[in-house]
């Protein structure tokens, strides 16, 4: 019972004036429903619909959700039916439910289980993306639970969690939940990595940590100096898995990853984040080429805050992280802020269409690719390398994959520009189609409506699969109805 009342007080935390009349009903539903049944670690099952609940009332969702929680495992793990958890928690709730116990049976093995796995997923977030939040969190306590489960099990359920939970948690901007599912299961995935990673972090990591204290203590005086209001500041260390993932990149010299830990300063307003940034760069030299405004140029994934890395006192380097609250909760709840604070109305609760452009259009072209290889070498390129943000004369954001061309970026924008685009100015200076785009670019197209259509020769270059079917498509027709499209031009004036 005391996990319970943790739920309550954390719920009331969030939303003091919260009804938990629902909330209460559906525990002792579950309850009864889950009775008898125990976890592999020999605790009550609904110990884990608990700790379930409990992620998502830390990331403050609303409260079908928060229901839906309670109640995910009952009707793929009881007799109790969904028609029942419908005429009892109404139609949201059982949505929310129904939708996790689909994503929860799996006939296939292997590949095939991975690939219908991620189909699965990508269903689901289309209709509501809090079905797979709720999958998160499932999945976060699964794997703190996992040592109760058979090896070949954990390293199943580690290894899906780092390859589809994970990216996937990322994609949505859920930045604490993903360093978690990360951290989770990276100890079985990679055992010895893991241990070398917390060697090597250790002893550094303590120096690190003693060493931000003094900057923080520095910090705190100079912003009391200048009257800048700021809500907390705190020295925040580097997720074990995101660290090693980085030292990858270094060649596993941990002397060179500035960010073990950063600082983490919470101000009140944009401006403020503006303002102590200018007071770091007065006091502590920046490294050139390592100031990154996300406020201006957000991330993809909607990540904002001022980064910038300095000499600071003894010149050792530090990295310092300036965001307003809004900014915070963003970057630590992503897509699931969107379903803070308010009870809203059924249509509110929809995310706005541009979330969910990038969901919308891979449930389009995933229904075309049935070779199961195919599929997940095309998600990897479009939704889990990294992404780049471009931008469009009118000053747009354009999220694409790394390496991608002006060719992705003029069918992204609209198949048609992508069938006539003749050319492309990057940065203003006239480039080659082929061009590898970096994050920050200034895209502009030019385009001739007299133009045949695309050349063949792009689908050695472009990247996305969205320019990819267009083009094949384009030249499908092409090769096939050649006089069909003349016909169809000469009646069609337009
Ligand atoms: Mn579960």
């Amino acid at each position: 019972m005391t996990m319970l009342n943790e739920l309550k007080s954390l719920i009331l935390q969030n939303n003091p004036k919260a009804d938990l009349t629902m909330l209460e009903l559906a525990y002792d539903f579950a309850n009864k429903a889950h009775a008898g049944q125990k976890r592999l670690d020999g605790t009550d099952y609904i110990t884990h619909s608990l700790a379930t609940t409990y992620t998502l009332a830390k990331m403050n969702l609303d409260m079908d959700t928060i229901i839906a929680g309670l109640l995910h495992d009952v009707p793929e793990d009881t007799a109790v039916t969904l028609d029942e958890i419908e005429k009892n928690f109404g139609r949201n709730v059982a949505k929310l439910v129904g939708g996790v116990t689909k994503l929860g049976k799996l006939k296939y093995r292997g590949l095939e289980r991975y690939a219908e796995n991620l189909r699965k997923m990508f269903v689901a977030m289309a209709e509501d993306v809090r079905v797979v939040i709720i999958k998160l969190a499932d999945r976060l306590h699964n794997l703190s639970t996992l040592s109760s489960l058979p090896p070949v099990k954990q390293q199943r359920i580690a290894r899906e969690t780092l390859e589809i939970y994970a990216p996937i948690a990322n994609r949505l901007g859920i930045g604490e939940l993903k360093g978690e599912l990360e951290d989770l299961a990276f100890r079985y995935v990679y055992p010895e990595e893991y241990a070398w990673t917390v060697k090597q972090s250790q002893t550094r990591m303590e120096d690190q940590l003693a060493y931000v204290e003094e900057i923080i203590d520095q910090l705190k005086k100079m912003l009391s100096e200048s009257r800048v209001k700021y809500l907390s500041i705190h020295g925040r260390a580097k997720h074990l898995y995101s660290l090693y993932r980085k030292l990858q990149r270094k060649d596993m010299d941990i002397s060179k990853v500035y960010d073990l830990v950063a600082v983490r300063i919470i101000v009140e307003n944009v401006a403020d984040c503006y303002h102590v940034l200018g007071l770091l760069h007065g006091k502590w030299k920046p490294l050139p080429g390592r100031i990154k405004d996300y406020i201006a140029q957000p991330k993809p994934n909607g990540y904002r805050s001022l980064h910038t890395t300095v000499f600071g006192s003894e010149g050792r380097i530090v990295e310092f992280q300036i965001r307003d609250v809004i900014m915070h909760d963003h970057a630590e709840y992503g897509i699931a802020a969107h379903w803070h604070y308010k009870e809203k109305n059924d249509t509110e609760l929809k995310l706005p269409p541009e979330q969910l452009k990038w969901i919308t259009e891979l449930l389009q072209w995933q229904k075309d690719i049935t070779d199961n290889e195919q599929y997940l070498d095309s998600l990897k390129l479009d939704i889990f390398q990294n992404r780049i943000f471009v931008f469009t004369p009118k000053g747009d954001v354009i999220d694409l994959p790394e390496d991608a061309t002006p060719v992705d970026f003029a069918y992204y924008i609209h198949s048609d520009i992508g069938n006539h685009c003749t050319g492309a100015r990057v940065n203003e200076k006239m480039s080659p189609l082929d061009t590898t785009l970096k994050s920050g670019d200034l895209v502009e197209i030019i385009v001739d409506k007299n133009r045949q259509g695309p050349s063949e020769d792009w689908l050695s270059f472009v990247k996305t699969n969205m320019a990819r079917a267009h083009i094949k498509a384009y030249l499908k027709k092409r090769r096939g109805g050649l006089s069909k499209i003349f016909s169809r031009k000469s009646t069609n004036p337009s």
